[in-house]
């Protein structure tokens, strides 16, 4: 059986001819998403990093997507316009390989929100992005989805975190999502 529904799908594009790596849409992200909200600006919280090369004058922004509890085996290289990109510049995945997108104090995944489901409500990093290196929009979809792999997703995420984290820590974590709620 299909389940099927219209969302909105908010999307942010990244130009990174445009960015000169100022990192401000990094403060205002983990700035949004303290606990209480504005309580805190540090960037290592952030569901948008910058992936600095200077060298190569490489900057891109990319936010936090899915988790992988597997390494990457992937080390291409992109040529866009002339400039080397690393793989690491266009992916959102949180690996095991580097330390961004992870709760500093719990090491739990932290994943772009989009700063809510209202398609009104302009993502912070894109805010405050004066160069254009952020942009965005959204459009309305029909997702289709079969009834079981909605179930199926939802065990397959929660198997990976309880693997990684500890049933006990998830535990934990839910519970205090529960209180806040
Ligand atoms: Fe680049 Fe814009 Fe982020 Fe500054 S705010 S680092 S210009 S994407």
């Amino acid at each position: 059986m299909h389940h099927s529904e219209k969302k909105i799908i908010k999307e942010i594009h990244i130009n990174p001819d445009n960015c000169n790596g100022c990192r401000a849409c990094e403060i205002a992200c983990a700035a949004f998403h303290a606990k209480p909200k504005y309580s805190s600006f540090n960037p290592s919280r952030a569901r948008i990093r910058m992936v600095i090369n200077e060298i190569n004058d490489e900057w891109v922004a990319i936010r936090s997507g899915s988790f992988s509890k597997t390494e990457c085996k992937g080390r291409s290289r992109y040529i866009i316009n002339g400039k080397e990109y690393s793989e690491c510049s266009f992916c959102s995945t949180i690996c095991p390989d580097r330390t961004i997108f992870k709760e500093p104090d719990s090491d739990l995944p932290l994943k772009c929100d989009m700063c809510g489901e209202d398609p009104e409500q302009i993502p912070m990093c894109v805010q405050i992005c004066s160069r254009q290196a952020l942009t965005y929009s959204y459009r309305e979809d029909q997702v289709h989805m079969p009834e079981e792999k909605i179930g199926q997703d939802l065990e397959t995420g929660l198997g990976a975190l309880t693997e990684k984290y500890g049933l006990e820590k998830i535990k934990d974590a839910v519970g205090r999502m529960v209180k806040k709620n």
